[in-house]
């Protein structure tokens, strides 16, 4: 290895970085993982994905004892909510599952460098004021919030929040506005609608969830509408002012028009990430971004400069852990010489909503975009267990290619939808056709038994519709 210090260098350990990290020390390389956060995780186990999985799980406990779904069931309780409690265990999760990934470091003997490190060459950064050299780099700084003009983010008055400050809330909002009808809108907003507050969402497009197929767009609006949701579609915030404890919002109509205020105790501003690379060094190695601001890579995550990789938020694609992790594991195959593959067109998303909303490749409107398609659809409504279990919202959509059978989308709205997708990611991986999935056995009474049921669909024969 002669002068370098290390064989790969990582910089950031959100599920991008920290597995790259641990794959590649498991592959025999000298690794270090640079970190300025004082956990490990990133944005993912820190302030993303965990600790919005911990409300959305307390909180719906919260509401089935609140809003009647126990009473259906002959269980008779009234909740009283100990919001102090409900943030402890959100933070216990958190604490556990970053000291995981310190106690993983130490266990593949990867060096964690604390601090914000910058390139200084292409093979060379600073960390905490010491110069490290690696023979290989790879960039995984994650994103961080979009900002947006004339709504000033302050986390700490708790008026206008952004999805960290949406977490930490003290208390219950009376009305709660959230800025974008994205995934991080609809799961937080979700929270403290359970807990009480009063939500609208104000989306800039005409429909919710942008980039999910369209069925499921619109189902998705008109599930959370019965909860209690209110949307503002088509429409725009131009500013937010703080005045006293509330905000007061000016919303347009998004194709231009009269303006309206709205006021809030709360305003949730998350319309969508963007990639971290300011006061990175980039140009001290000589990387340049694209013009979304992002590190292009090839398909084994090589930048454009020898030796210096880059993997997760930071570079295309969908913003998502699991999307992260695979690219790290990839990543660090590559470099130690064997051949790591991500699969871009089987990356599954899930919205954690009261029902999952999930999906995995091609939507219904980019499939027929691409040739001739049959779909089969199956509803909740019809399948015993969700029926049973008093789930009756929802359904089940398979995408075929009309020619071939084989299956080119699944998309679910249900309880467990995000259980349930992996089922259909892994048979599109093995390139499955409906029928495979139609005459594979689902044990019964199960969710997934609609998937098989769709499946069926696709040439026009489920039995239980
Ligand atoms: P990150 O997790 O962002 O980690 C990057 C790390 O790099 C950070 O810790 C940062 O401090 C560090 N860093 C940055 N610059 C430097 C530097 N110069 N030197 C050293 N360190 C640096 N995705 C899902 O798949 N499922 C979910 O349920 C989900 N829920 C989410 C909920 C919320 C509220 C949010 C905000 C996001 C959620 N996401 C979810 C998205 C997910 O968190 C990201 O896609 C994922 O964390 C990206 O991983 P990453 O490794 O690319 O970057
Ligand atoms: P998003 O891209 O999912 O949604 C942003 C929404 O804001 C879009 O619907 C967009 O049309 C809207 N918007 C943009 N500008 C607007 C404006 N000026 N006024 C009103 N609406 C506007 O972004 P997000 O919800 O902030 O989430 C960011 C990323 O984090 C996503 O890419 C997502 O993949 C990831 N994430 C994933 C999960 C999950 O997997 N369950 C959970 C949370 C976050």
């Amino acid at each position: 290895m002669a002068d370098y210090d290390y064989d790969v260098l990582v910089i950031g350990s959100g599920p991008g970085g920290y597995v790259a990290a641990i794959r590649a020390a498991q592959l025999g390389l000298k690794t270090a993982c640079a970190e300025g956060r004082e956990t490990l995780g990133g944005t993912c186990l820190n302030v993303g994905c965990i600790p919005s999985k911990a409300m959305l799980h307390a909180s719906e406990y919260f509401e089935a004892a609140a809003g009647g779904a126990m009473a259906a069931m002959g269980i008779k309780v009234k909740p009283e909510l100990d919001l102090g409690t409900m943030h402890g265990q959100r933070k216990d999760a958190v604490k556990g599952l970053t000291g995981g990934i310190e106690f993983l470091f130490k266990k593949n003997k990867v060096d964690w460098l604390k601090g914000y490190a910058q390139f200084t060459s292409a093979d060379t950064v600073e960390v905490a004021g010491k110069s490290v050299r690696a023979k290989n780099i790879i960039v995984a700084t994650g994103s961080s919030v979009t900002p947006l003009p004339g709504v000033a983010v302050d986390n700490d008055k708790q008026i206008i929040v952004d999805s960290t400050g949406a977490l930490e809330l003290a208390k219950v909002p009376g009305h709660m506005v959230v800025i974008g009808g994205g995934v991080i809108g609809l799961e937080l907003g979700s929270v403290w609608r359970r807990l009480g507050a009063k939500v609208t969402v104000v989306e800039f497009l005409d429909q919710i969830l942008p980039g999910m197929d369209g069925d499921v767009r619109k189902e998705a609006n008109k599930i959370l509408k019965k909860q209690g949701m209110e949307f503002k579609l088509k429409t725009k915030v131009t500013k937010a002012e703080v005045k006293g404890k509330k905000a007061v919002l000016t919303l347009e109509p998004a194709a231009g028009g009269d303006a309206e205020t709205l006021e809030a105790d709360v305003v949730l501003v998350s319309i969508g990430r963007r990639p971290n690379t300011e006061g990175l060094g980039l140009d001290k190695a000589g990387l340049t971004l694209n013009q979304r601001g992002q590190i292009e890579t090839d398909h084994d995550f090589r930048t454009s400069v020898p030796g210096v990789w880059a993997i997760g938020d930071v570079i295309p694609g969908p913003m998502l852990a699991h999307k992260a992790e695979d690219e790290g594991i990839a990543c660090a195959e590559n470099i130690a010489g064997l051949t790591g593959i991500v699969n871009h067109d089987v990356i599954p998303s899930v919205v954690y909503t009261w029902p999952e909303i999930a999906g995995v490749g091609l939507t219904e409107e980019q499939a027929k975009e691409r040739g001739e398609v049959k779909v089969g659809k199956f509803p909740m409504l019809a399948n015993s267990r969700a029926k049973t279990n008093h789930e009756p919202d929802g359904f089940v959509k398979v995408i075929a290619d009309a020619k071939t059978d084989r299956v080119l989308g699944v998309w679910c709205i249900a309880s467990v939808a995000g259980t349930m997708i992996a089922q259909a990611a892994q048979a599109m991986e093995f390139g499955a056709t409906s029928e495979d999935i139609a005459y594979t056995c689902h044990a019964h009474p199960t969710h997934s038994e609609a998937i098989k049921e769709a499946a069926m669909a696709v040439t026009g024969k489920p039995i239980h519709i």
